[in-house]
């Protein structure tokens, strides 16, 4: 095929501004496309040469442009600069350069799509010291044997700039009138993109083996499918009605979700976005690898930064330090993540995707072999709004976000790159931030794993009530704390040590040592959330529910100067609720 078909459609298509008219041109350009060139074609009309989540781009740089376009047009690099100055646009300086150029040599050897798209696709895969010149000589090659409106277009893709504006949903319209019998067909060949996100191998799909063959369209291991997303409500019984009743409530942890692809020894991870994120997650990837039992498997996790040696969840914030190209191991070692998993959308060769929801949990369960990094998302069964709500509270003083409510029903299919009404969200509508910091009671202790074995893992820290005088449990800190506060901290709380809570504590946590209320100190959280375990507040904001400092971390400062009674006060707590509560509106 001449890529010149591929030009002419481009400057078409660029003329329009009527999607309908846009779909028409695309219909004809994909009718005319060899089926067995028909994926490079698709790829091409978006600027691209694989599916995004391959994450290979042809990366030319403007300057890399103007060197091969010299090279290609006899023009010296200052003159293509200073026309770029007036154009704005490398594809028109090139259109322009080479057709005059064309004024002078005559021979010329047509370009072919399957030509261009290998030089491109070398062109992307250049690397090493050598790949700048590469990636220019390769360009030039191409323009040499350009016309001028082709070497606009070569111009703009290589250069991240075609633009043509055609959407993924327009593709889809183009395939299923041009191979599916027509736009009503529309609905197989979008489930087929959005459980591969591959766009050229569906229209390869559809050319080749029609309707039929899409309808029968699998997923693979290695192309990730486009998410389900949840719809949202803001209380236990809407959701019980809306989910016909009952439902699986599962924690919805604060992380990044991850889609792990297994085939054998080989593991990728991808983001929400798909992208291909295995490298800020080498101790993910080892994971999986680890605690899956099937040799091949698509499953979705929510990959939460960890406190190791607490066992408590940490700020989502903390997988930022995750996101970098250099170091990725010092990164790993300072945030640790574990794996909760909440689906299973491929098997063992078997595609899961329309199965019901309770089919791929079960198959999740047996996929999996649980360990203290990688679990099932924690769950409950229920057709009670109490239970919900208190499911809810639970997940919220874990340092999760809410809940995921899941339809049980027959229909309860993953449905791929949507929003819909079989996965609903429950999250705790207010926050609030802590900008102050506490000074707090330590009442108890519980003991350290790991390198903190033999010292205190966290404190148990609580308000003053001056009402009752008696303290009310607020939060558990096991952060800020140096290896030399961690040392002696046994030996200066060893005099307040007592052999049960203290009549004046109120908890219904458990703590491996009990104090005295004496000791003080300083605390910074992030937030203060609703929490139905710590007794701070209890039944004053909301009936079953205290209040609870969220990530909580020592700020260094005992506070030797203040009695037990001098402590923030739980109406502080509240007064600090209130102030700096924020309805959150975002979904
Ligand atoms: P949000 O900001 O609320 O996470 P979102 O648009 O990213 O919104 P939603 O579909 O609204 O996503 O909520 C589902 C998200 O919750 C998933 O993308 C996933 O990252 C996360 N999550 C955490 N735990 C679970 C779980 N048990 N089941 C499904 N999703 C979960």
């Amino acid at each position: 095929m001449q890529y010149a078909i591929i030009a002419d459609a481009y400057e078409k298509i660029e003329a329009t501004t009527k999607r309908l008219e846009m779909t028409d041109l695309l219909v004809d350009l994909l009718k005319n496309t060899p089926k067995e060139i028909i994926d490079k074609v698709v790829y091409l009309t978006q600027g691209k040469i694989y599916p995004d989540f391959v994450g290979l781009e042809i990366g030319v740089a403007e300057k890399l442009a103007i060197k091969a376009l010299a090279r290609a047009s006899g023009r010296s690099e200052s003159e293509i600069e200073e026309d770029l100055k007036t154009s704005g646009d490398i594809g028109e300086t090139a259109q322009k350069l080479i057709a005059k150029k064309k004024q002078v040599t005559f021979f010329q050897q047509p370009l072919t799509v399957q030509r261009v798209y290998e030089t491109l696709d070398k062109m992307a895969k250049a690397s090493g010291s050598g790949a700048v010149d590469a990636k220019m000589s390769l360009l030039a090659g191409l323009l040499a044997d350009a016309t001028p409106k082709e070497a606009k277009y070569i111009m703009r893709t290589v250069t991240g700039n075609l633009r043509l504006g055609i959407a993924d949903m327009t593709v889809l319209d183009a395939l299923a009138i041009a191979y599916g019998g027509g736009k009503e067909t529309r609905e197989h060949i979008e489930r087929a993109y959005n459980i591969s996100s591959d766009l050229g191998r569906v229209a390869r799909v559809v050319a080749e083996k029609g309707l039929e063959g899409i309808k029968k369209f699998q997923v693979i291991v290695f192309e990730p499918i486009r998410p389900m997303l949840a719809e949202r409500l803001s209380s236990p019984e809407e959701i019980l009605d809306k989910l016909g009743g009952k439902c699986i409530a599962e924690y919805k942890y604060d992380g990044e979700r991850i889609q792990a692809h297994k085939k054998g020894d080989e593991v990728i991870l991808y983001s929400r976005r798909l992208e291909n994120i295995s490298n800020q997650y080498p101790d993910a990837v080892e994971l999986i690898k680890k605690h899956v039992k099937a040799k091949d498997a698509i499953l979705e996790a929510e990959c939460v930064a960890m406190d190791l040696e607490t066992g408590e969840m940490r700020p989502f914030q903390e997988l930022m330090h995750r996101r970098r190209k250099y170091e990725i191991e010092k990164a790993m070692e300072a945030y640790p993540v574990s794996l909760f998993m909440f689906d299973a959308l491929y098997v063992e060769g078997k595609d899961l995707t329309l199965e019901p929801y309770p089919v791929r949990r079960k198959m999740l369960e047996k996929t999996i072999l649980e360990g203290e990094r990688v679990k099932t998302a924690k769950h409950i069964i229920t057709n009670n709004a109490k239970e919900l709500e208190s499911f809810f509270l639970e997940a919220i003083e874990n340092g999760c976000e809410g809940l995921v409510c899941k339809s049980m029903a027959e229909d309860s299919v993953y449905q791929a790159g949507a929003r819909g009404w079989l996965w609903i969200k429950y999250k705790r509508d207010y926050k609030s931030e802590m900008t102050d910091t506490v000074d707090l009671v330590v009442v108890g202790a519980f003991h350290g794993r790991g390198k903190r074995a033999g010292t205190y893992g966290a404190l148990l820290l609580a308000a003053y009530n001056p009402e009752n005088d008696t303290f009310e449990t607020v939060t558990k800190c096991g952060t800020g704390f140096t290896d030399e506060d961690l040392a002696k901290l046994p030996e200066m709380m060893k005099k307040h040590v007592i052999q049960h809570k203290h009549p004046r504590v109120n908890s219904t946590i458990e703590a491996d040592v009990w104090f005295e209320p004496k000791v003080v100190i300083e605390v910074l959280g992030a937030e203060i959330t609703l929490s139905p375990i710590h007794t701070c507040a209890m039944d004053k904001i909301r009936k079953g529910s205290g209040l609870a400092i969220r990530f909580p971390r020592f700020t260094g400062n005992y506070r030797l100067d203040k009695s037990a009674e001098d402590a923030t006060t739980e109406k502080e707590i509240i007064e600090m609720y209130k102030a700096q509560l924020k309805k959150i509106t975002e979904s």
